[in-house]
């Protein structure tokens, strides 16, 4: 039997608002599927879940569930996940603040994978939400210590 376990990126409340749903936009990628697969490659090796046969897919805002940006599936058994990220198009940070929300938003969901192995208990769940965006901004900042994060301290 194939387990299904999902989690929800919930939008930061400061940073991102998410899209109106009735909005249809077509405004041109900054950011490629190419570069989307370089951050999935490269946090799947820092993050030593190279055993995991990870996809990763761009996609629109009513493909994610209402306030998110990102979003995971995943199955135990058969090391296999799917990443979901928003399209550059539904975002609504300015346009160079988009790229680094969406590395960010592959880094978290695949820290949730390290978690997997956790029994799925819904009393825990906003607990480990919690932990996940933490290590995730965290391993993020050190990346970019010339960037803080806005919960940084100064
Ligand atoms: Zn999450």
């Amino acid at each position: 039997m194939v387990i299904l376990i999902t989690f929800l990126l919930f939008a930061s409340l400061a940073s991102a608002a998410p899209a109106s749903r009735d909005r249809v936009t077509s405004a041109p990628a900054v950011v490629s599927s190419e570069q989307v697969h370089d951050w999935l490659h490269l946090w799947q090796k820092r993050l030593h879940l190279e055993d995991w046969k990870v996809e990763v897919k761009i996609v629109r805002i009513w493909d994610l569930e209402q306030g998110t940006l990102g979003h995971i599936d995943w199955s135990v058994p058969h090391k296999t996940a799917v990443i979901k990220v928003l399209n550059p198009a539904d975002y609504e940070l300015p346009k160079d603040r988009v790229p680094a929300d969406m590395e960010l938003s592959i880094v978290h969901e695949l820290v949730h994978l390290h978690l997997s192995a956790l029994p799925l208990n819904k009393s825990s769940r906003n607990a480990e939400e919690q932990v996940v965006t933490m290590i995730a901004n965290a391993l993020v900042d050190l990346e970019r210590h010339d960037q803080p994060l806005p919960n940084s301290l100064p």
